[in-house]
């Protein structure tokens, strides 16, 4: 059952609607940077970032990014994936939030927030438009906070 975000993304209301309610909820948790995970992640962070005024870094999948990147592998249903992030867009210290279109099994934003602490940041939450409750995704994410738009029955 495939939830497609494609349609949200075609009712300007709604998807004006959808950014609004996070940067409501990101613009006052002091947030220097936000993280975008490919591909359906830049569709609502940059809007995000610019509105909080934080730092866009997106996250992707292997060999996309220039310049000295680490790379950290998560589980899928069959196999495995990979996600890079470029080394000099985190900072120690620096306060992230995570941002995706979808959490199913968390896997996803485990391994972002791996690489984040990697590097010595933060991760103030993780920002999901959904999430399938049936997979908990939540229970993989070690405890850091995760907010979550829409749960489709
Ligand atoms: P997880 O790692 O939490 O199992 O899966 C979440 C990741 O897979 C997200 O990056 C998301 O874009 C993608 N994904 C998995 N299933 C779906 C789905 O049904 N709809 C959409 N839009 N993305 C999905």
């Amino acid at each position: 059952m495939f939830q497609d975000i494609t349609t949200l993304l075609l009712d300007h209301t709604t998807f004006q609607d959808t950014v609004d309610i996070f940067v409501d909820r990101y613009r006052n948790m002091d947030a220097g940077i936000a993280i975008e995970i490919e591909a359906r992640g830049f569709m609502f962070g940059p809007s995000i970032a610019l509105a909080i005024g934080a730092k866009f870094v997106p996250f992707r999948k292997p060999r996309k990014l220039p310049g000295k990147v680490i790379c950290e592998e998560y589980e899928l249903e069959y196999g495995t994936d990979c996600l890079e992030m470029q080394v000099d867009a985190v900072q120690q210290g620096d306060r992230a939030l995570i941002v995706d279109d979808l959490v199913a099994t968390g896997g996803t934003l485990s391994a972002a927030i791996r690489l984040l602490e990697c590097m010595g940041a933060q991760v103030v939450e993780c920002g999901c438009v959904v999430g399938l409750p049936e997979v908990k995704g939540q229970c993989r994410l070690n405890g850091k906070p995760v907010y979550i738009l829409v749960e489709p029955r």
